[in-house]
């Protein structure tokens, strides 16, 4: 068994290397604490880590609001599919939405989002693997997208986002990360002020930052494998 507390040293330690220049900030690290109890939370929140991920509305909010009394000032991210029907929870307790991949769920997220608190983040998810997963949008459908969240009150566009493939081969996983980053470059032409790019998971995220991922998204390498269930 890991200790989460040296895992989280390390990648941070990998993380700070990734700080080439003035230009290109320390990549961000999400700690995807899916399947975890609360407690795995706080004893990471204790030793700084600030932005949490969760793929399932209902578990998250178990642990958002076991934690709230501690006023731990955590970031909550979305980056599992969101249904329609949980926008209302997800707009009232998360900080960021990293899967928005369909122009139904802008409506309801930026009307659940209280005017009197800051924005919702919201990057776009990918499907730059068309085959690899059926949630995320074509490439085409990026800039329409992104038009609208951008015009969306109480939401605050910040980029994009990709579930790579699971290639064995990760030449393939680093032309996917490329495909992003090309979209991201993009894309910054017509939004100047986005600044996320998040891809890279456990098995590839050194790569991820190699090909410029502003955060990446990790789970068993930072808490061990997850129970299945
Ligand atoms: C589970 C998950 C992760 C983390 O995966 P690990 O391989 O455990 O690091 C990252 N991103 C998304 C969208 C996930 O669902």
């Amino acid at each position: 068994m890991i200790s989460p507390s040296k895992a989280l040293h390390e990648i941070l330690q990998t993380l700070s290397h990734s700080a080439h220049s003035p230009a290109r900030p320390a990549t961000r690290l999400l700690a995807v604490s899916k399947t975890q109890p609360a407690e795995a939370v706080l004893a990471l929140a204790r030793l700084d880590q600030q932005a949490f991920g969760e793929n399932y509305v209902q578990e998250a909010l178990g642990k958002i609001h076991a934690l709230e009394p501690l006023n731990l000032d955590l970031e909550w991210h979305l980056i599992g599919h969101l249904q329609s029907n949980k926008c209302q929870e997800v707009a009232e307790n998360f900080s960021w939405v990293q899967s928005l991949d369909r122009v139904k769920l802008i409506e309801p997220l930026s009307r659940y989002r209280s005017a009197h608190r800051a924005p919702l983040n919201i990057l776009i998810q990918v499907n730059v693997d068309a085959e690899a997963s059926k949630f995320g949008c074509t490439p085409q459908a990026v800039l329409p997208l992104a038009q609208k969240v951008a015009a969306a009150p109480n939401l605050r566009l910040r980029g994009l986002m990709s579930i790579g493939a699971p290639y064995p081969d990760f030449e393939q996983r680093r032309a996917s990360f490329r495909r992003l980053r090309k979209l991201f470059d993009s894309l910054r032409h017509d939004f100047p002020a986005i600044d996320t790019l998040s891809m890279g998971m456990s098995e590839d995220y050194e790569l991820a930052i190699e090909e410029g991922a502003t955060m990446v998204r990790v789970g068993t390498r930072l808490f061990g494998a997850r129970q299945l269930f």
